[in-house]
């Protein structure tokens, strides 16, 4: 079972309904969209294969 959380862009507070906040009714959002996370994930494993080959030309 996946548990679901979104955030509202409006007031920043985290909420498990989908679309609308239930404090001020603004519009909530996916804090980590798979898009963005796959972007940084990418990014990172090529940084950190570059920090491997600085390790091993020590
Ligand atoms: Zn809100």
């Amino acid at each position: 079972m996946t548990k679901s959380i979104f955030r509202c862009i409006e007031c920043k507070i985290y909420s498990l309904s989908n679309g609308k906040c239930p404090t001020c009714g603004g519009k909530t959002v996916s804090p980590r969209p798979a898009r963005f996370s796959i972007e940084k994930s990418q990014k990172y494993s090529k940084y950190r294969r570059m920090l491997i080959k600085t390790e091993q030309n020590k």
